[in-house]
């Protein structure tokens, strides 16, 4: 059976040469780039090991260390088109293997509409990875707007990824890796209710945004925020429909670990809405994501099939 991962990240060799050389990369230090060994493998070896986990395709993402969402946008701009333009070198190589997601300077509006664009219409990359926030300010802020709308316009898809362990839980509970074990799931949530409560949902109908990590909390906090939204103006927002109703239109990857939770999900989104993701070559990865999705009890063939490849091959054209 076929087999697309929506959730699989790169980090360029142009910065893997310029740290082993001793040089920054675009004020990029050596301890800033993405930490475990396989982050630094060349394209062949990455392949090498998408054979071994049965892995067809990949979407390949930058990894979120090189958001730079900090720096100054023209710094961010110059280090995302050069993470870009890797991809989608990595993209012509192995074309029957490889797709790519760009990565924006996201504190320029304009300047990431103009790199997503370039990545989408010059590049052929399918969408872009982004943070749940940028800046401490979340996407239900007004600025942000134009930038759905051009996503919206251009069919890219938006994959939300979370920046390591700079979560929202952070500040109260560093400790355990709590910022990303726990964290990353809020962060997640908060995206999907500033999406939906902001009116951003209501504003791009046909806007394609995929929540890593299942969308964190989101499928099991949902009747609580449709409570809010029936019962207090304030928890109301620019909503038009119960939060509920928006499930269904994002997508979700399947990294939950655990059975339960991503039958639970499918069965509150329909498995439409359900890709295959493994967080390649993180240590919080799915190890064996094919073998697990396949070995399910509780899922029917044409659920795995759906996850596994039917719904990305839709969704991506590939
Ligand atoms: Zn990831």
């Amino acid at each position: 059976m076929r087999s697309i991962d929506i959730h699989a990240h790169s980090t360029p060799q142009s910065f893997v040469k310029a740290v082993a050389a001793g040089r920054d990369w675009h004020g990029m230090k050596s301890g800033e780039g993405a930490g475990n060994p396989r982050n630094a493998w060349t394209p062949e070896q990455r392949i090498a090991d998408m054979n071994s986990l049965g892995v067809d395709v990949q979407v390949v993402s930058t990894a979120a260390a090189f958001y730079q969402y900090h720096r100054d946008p023209q710094v961010a701009t110059a280090i995302a088109r050069e993470c870009n333009d890797e991809v989608r070198q990595m993209t012509l190589d192995y074309p029957a293997r490889l797709a790519g997601f760009a990565t924006l300077p996201m504190q320029d509006v304009p300047a990431a509409i103009d790199e997503l664009e370039r990545a989408v219409t010059q590049l052929g990359l399918k969408g872009a990875m982004i943070d749940d926030k940028v800046r401490g300010r979340t996407y239900d802020e007004p600025e942000f707007l134009p930038f759905w709308k051009a996503a919206e316009q251009m069919g890219a898809v938006i994959f939300i990824h979370q920046l390591g362990g700079d979560t929202s839980v952070k500040g109260r509970a560093d400790r355990y890796h709590q910022p990303n074990t726990i964290g990353n799931l809020v962060d997640r949530t908060v995206t999907f209710a500033a999406l939906v409560l902001g009116g951003v949902m209501d504003a791009c109908p046909d806007l394609k945004v995929c929540l890593a990590h299942g969308g964190g909390y989101t499928c099991y906090a949902i009747g609580r925020i449709d409570r809010g939204w029936r019962t207090r103006p304030d928890a109301k927002g620019h909503a038009s429909q119960p939060p509920s109703s928006y499930l269904r239109r994002f997508y979700y990857d399947c990294i939950v670990y655990d059975e339960r939770a991503l039958r639970f999900l499918i069965d509150s989104v329909g498995v439409d809405r359900v890709v295959l993701g493994t967080d390649w070559p993180a240590d919080m990865c799915l190890d064996w994501p094919v073998s697990w999705v396949l070995g399910m009890e509780s899922l029917t063939q044409a659920e795995k099939e759906a996850i596994l490849y039917k719904n990305l091959e839709k969704l991506l054209g590939l």
